[in-house]
């Protein structure tokens, strides 16, 4: 099949804005398309070469793509990019130049889909420290004996900058009438197996029937459910019937981790890209927790620091996406858990048609809670006072908000769908605290992992002048560089004590008591409604007191001040009021 064919519909597709028209002109290039070429005429309508999570994305730099088309057209850099900024699209500035070669009757073979599509997988798998030369020699090579709007769209594509202004959505409506198959059961396949290219060959082949064979598959990615948002949990309570599921909304990134019948396990991102490579301790950690094979959990991928489960904030996670280089270096900086909160396939059998509660029993029984493995901290409830209480936990301990789940009947695991069996309730702001606190140490856990034979974290406190007490507000495990943890497993062995200072309020548990002595001052993000620290207990709501959440050191020990001096209660009260002004 001639590459100008797709090309002829690209460009009719684009002359209309109208979707149907969209429809019926892809339609015509599909029903016209032999069965053995028409899953590389689907990937390239989708502007790619393979379905998304076998990876090899294009997007060649623009860089690379001038020298493609100097090569190619034989026009110099200079004239190329010049002319692009004239234009401002690549694409078209090759087409003008193919254009002029054209009047030259310089033209030679005609292009055909196999040849586009071989060279641009070609680009894709190129590696190595030739592999940009090379790069530019194969684009260069097709653009040789491109036709000039060929050449546009040959460019358009390679930049990863198709924008014909189809989605999947369209492709899918296309593949159904040109085969005639209801968009229902295709969009059902597609969504459990995101490969139009496969799915378009299965109903060429045998029309609705093939699409019998597409089950979930352990080692293919299914499309995420996604949740709808309620402002408050009383609404969302109404909405799912009196009674849902409570669940941190950790805020990370979203995982789904297929563990193949061969016991390996692979990684996908929500976008379906296989992104294995990049968590090489979650792998190490899932395996460890012996998962059955054949199965598919969904989780996020969370920074938690191991002695005090404190989350960090997810740009830290979003630091290693994409990182190659210096990455066992990331893994002991940035040590990250999966959360997991659902399970698709478990031992081969698609629980996916299970209520939630269900998938949830599953999820526990399908493989251990290890380091590195947890679940989703969750709560049933039908009590909006009690899930507020969940929720302000759940901010405390660093998560965005809850997720909701329906815990009814047809609660399924709906891929690819929005909707309110799940609902999010998010925390809608966040800052920086400007200004800084100065916190009393008075209790230390031990540390664990790369913190063994030093403190991990320390529980810290403000001073209460009222009550002459010394009343706790975060637990403190980041900011420490090595020389300071071992430094302070001196300071603090003075201080140590048998028991609890009579002077400290405390609901929480320490490995390690202290005499309030020390003051050190701590950044934080905000301050939050925390239903395990003392600090201004009752005060602003009942059962619950304030806390500082992300805290972190700063390095300074404010020898200068008695813990007397410390931030008081009261402070940090009116920052939390401040706060809620502004906010
Ligand atoms: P949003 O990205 O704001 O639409 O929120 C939905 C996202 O929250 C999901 O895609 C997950 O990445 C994330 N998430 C975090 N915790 C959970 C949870 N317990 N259940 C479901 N999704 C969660």
């Amino acid at each position: 099949m001639l590459y100008g064919q797709i090309v002829d519909a690209y460009v009719e597709v684009q002359e209309t804005t109208k979707r149907l028209e969209m429809t019926a002109r892809l339609a015509q290039l599909f029903s016209e398309t032999p069965t053995d070429q028409l899953r590389m005429v689907v990937y390239l309508t989708q502007g790619r070469v393979h379905p998304p999570f076998l990876g090899g994305e294009l997007g060649l730099a623009e860089k690379l793509v001038v020298k493609a088309i100097a090569l190619g057209t034989g026009h110099s850099v200079d004239e190329v990019q010049e002319l692009m900024y004239d234009t401002g699209d690549l694409g078209t500035a090759c087409e003008s130049f193919l254009e002029r070669k054209v009047q030259m009757a310089l033209f030679t073979e005609e292009l055909t889909v196999e040849k586009v599509h071989g060279n641009f997988v070609k680009v894709v798998e190129a590696t190595g420290s030739s592999s940009q030369d090379l790069k530019m020699k194969l684009v260069a090579d097709l653009l040789h004996s491109a036709s000039p709007v060929e050449g546009r769209y040959i460019v358009r594509t390679i930049l990863g900058r198709l924008r014909l202004g189809v989605g999947d959505m369209t492709i899918i409506d296309a593949l159904g009438s040109a085969y005639e198959v209801e968009r229902e059961p295709l969009e059902r396949a597609y969504n459990l197996h995101p490969d139009l290219g496969e799915i378009a060959v299965a109903i060429a082949e045998q029309g609705a029937d093939g699409l019998d064979g597409f089950s979930i598959t352990a080692g293919i990615p299914v499309h995420c459910m996604l949740a709808e948002r309620l402002p408050s949990i009383g609404d969302i309570l109404e909405r799912t019937g009196g009674t849902a599921a409570l669940e941190y909304k950790y805020d990370g990134l979203r995982v789904q981790a297929h563990i193949l019948l061969d016991g390996s396990v692979e990684l996908f991102s929500r976008q379906l890209e296989r992104i294995t490579d990049q968590y090489p301790d979650v792998v190490a950690a899932l395996k460890e927790a012996e998962p059955a094979a054949g199965t598919i959990v969904e989780g996020e991928c969370v920074p938690i620091v191991p002695e005090t489960g404190e989350m960090l904030p997810f740009q830290v996670v979003s630091r290693r996406r994409g990182r190659k280089h210096g990455l066992e270096k990331a893994m002991t900086d940035i040590p990250v858990s999966i959360v997991l909160f659902d399970c698709l396939l478990a031992g081969g059998e698609d629980v996916t048609l299970k209520p939630y509660p269900e998938r949830r029993k599953v999820l526990e029984g399908v493989l251990k809670t290890v380091d590195g493995v947890q679940f989703a901290e969750y709560l049933i409830t039908s009590d909006p006072d009690e899930g507020e209480r969940f929720f302000s936990e759940s901010i405390e301990r660093g998560s965005e908000g809850i997720v909701a789940k329906s815990v009814a009947e047809d609660s399924i695991y709906r891929a690819g769908s929005r909707g309110f069996l799940w609902i999010k309730y998010k925390r809608d702001y966040r800052m920086e605290l400007t200004d800084t606190l100065d916190l009393v140490p008075v209790g230390a856990y031990r540390g664990r992992g790369k913190r063994s034979g030093v403190y991990g974290a320390l529980l810290m406190a403000s001073y209460d002048r009222q009550g002459d007490s010394f009343e706790t507000v975060c637990k403190l495990g980041t900011g420490f560089d090595d020389d300071t943890l071992a430094e302070m497993v001196g300071m603090l062995d003075g201080i140590k004590l048998e028991g609890k200072h009579p002077r400290v309020s405390s609901r929480l548990d320490a490995d390690i008591w202290l005499e309030p002595k020390l003051v050190m001052e701590v950044a934080g993000a905000e301050i939050t409604h925390s239903p395990v620290h003392t600090c201004a207990l009752d005060r602003l709501k009942e059962g619950a007191g304030l806390a500082v959440r992300f805290p972190r050191f700063l390095g300074n020990w404010r020898d200068d001040k008695s813990p007397e001096d410390a931030t008081s209660t009261d402070e940090v009260v009116s920052m939390y009021e401040r706060q809620v002004k502004t906010s």
